[in-house]
């Protein structure tokens, strides 16, 4: 039972890899982004208050996300889980190793997905998903095979997400320049960082990952 961390900048590909990983290895993805927009559509007291956050491009509360995280952590008894989109702090990294201790569950991998920044505001502002099932899509990069059908569920229904936007790329950028990365040396130190090239096509990245989480690489 795997547990793993992707991590990388807005745009890096953690959501696709992770939808990947949770196909073709049963694994669970935790995306603390889907639980915050599931939350503000339904409305719920901590929608309310992250809405507003979220549309600026600025990070939740670091006790909001850990929250989330570790109810999510207590469905997901059995599973081995990825984590999309968490810890973005040195606080919530303190705080997963705890989540993770009480439930006596650790680490094997992080992985960082490296990427260059100019080409993530093209993948951001290009992307779109399924509003039935979800799943991710980019005007040039993976549009639907029939265009305005979605290859999964047949729905032809899409959504853009209000935050995937020029102005809000760049500040979701400095964010994670400023509070996320400086988390890597935390793993690293810890010998759990392994590196992949996320500028490669999808199933190239998502062979270098296999590697890595088969003892290959
Ligand atoms: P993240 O979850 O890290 O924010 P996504 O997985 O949503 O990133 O990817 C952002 C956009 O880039 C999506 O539209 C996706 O289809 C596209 N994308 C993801 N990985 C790649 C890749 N390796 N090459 C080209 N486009 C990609
Ligand atoms: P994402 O779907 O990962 O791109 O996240 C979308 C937005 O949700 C971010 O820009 C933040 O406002 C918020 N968010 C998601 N995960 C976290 C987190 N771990 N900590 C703080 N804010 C988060």
């Amino acid at each position: 039972m795997m547990n793993i961390i992707l991590l990388g900048p807005p745009g890096a590909g953690k959501g696709t890899q992770a939808a990947l990983l949770q196909a073709n290895r049963g694994m669970i993805q935790l995306s603390t982004g889907d639980m915050l927009r599931a939350a503000v559509a339904a409305g719920t007291p901590i929608g309310l208050k992250a809405k507003s956050v979220m549309e600026k491009g600025e990070l939740v509360s670091d006790t909001i996300v850990s929250a989330l995280i570790g109810e999510r952590l207590d469905e997901a008894a059995g599973a081995g889980v990825i984590f999309d989109g968490f810890p973005r702090t040195l606080h919530q990294a303190e705080a997963l190793d705890i989540l993770l201790g009480q439930r006596d569950r650790h680490l094997d991998y992080v992985i960082e997905l490296e990427v260059d920044e100019e080409a993530l505001v093209k993948r951001i502002i290009g992307r779109f998903s399924c509003a039935k099932c979800g799943a991710n899509y980019h005007d040039s990069f993976h549009p639907p095979r029939v265009p305005g059908v979605c290859d999964i569920c047949g729905s032809t229904e899409f959504r853009r997400r209000p935050d995937d936007n020029e102005a809000t790329v760049r500040t979701r950028m400095a964010e994670y320049r400023a509070k996320t990365e400086p988390i890597l040396p935390f793993y690293a130190d810890r010998g759990l960082l392994r590196r992949v090239a996320g500028m490669a096509p999808v199933e190239d990245v998502a062979a270098q990952i296999d590697a890595i989480l088969d003892g290959k690489s």
